[in-house]
């Protein structure tokens, strides 16, 4: 069954696949896959320092209509509008 909201929902490893975490001033590489937009990953374990976020480059910010960004250090989208 399909749960559709207003919006097609993203799997994991197609979303991993287009995160440009990795290429952003604020990654801090402690094995992590970024994805941090996610409510399954919701946030990093290691990124603390706010340099810049890519988010608003990212494809899948774009198609998914996220409104947020600094997921890493403010988890996901769902949480971070959940805050208001
Ligand atoms: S919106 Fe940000 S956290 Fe989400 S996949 Fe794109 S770059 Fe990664
Ligand atoms: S969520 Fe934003 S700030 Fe955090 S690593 Fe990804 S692009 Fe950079």
């Amino acid at each position: 069954m399909k749960n559709k909201d207003d919006k097609e929902r993203i799997d994991e490893a197609t979303l991993l696949k287009k995160c440009i975490c990795r290429k952003c001033e604020s990654f801090s590489d402690c094995g992590e896959v970024g994805g941090y937009c996610l409510p399954t990953i919701s946030g990093s374990r290691c990124i603390t320092d706010e340099k810049e976020c890519l988010c608003f480059k990212c494809a899948v910010h774009k198609d998914q209509k996220f409104r947020f960004k600094f997921y890493c250090t403010k988890n996901s989208e769902e949480q971070q509008s959940e805050m208001g």
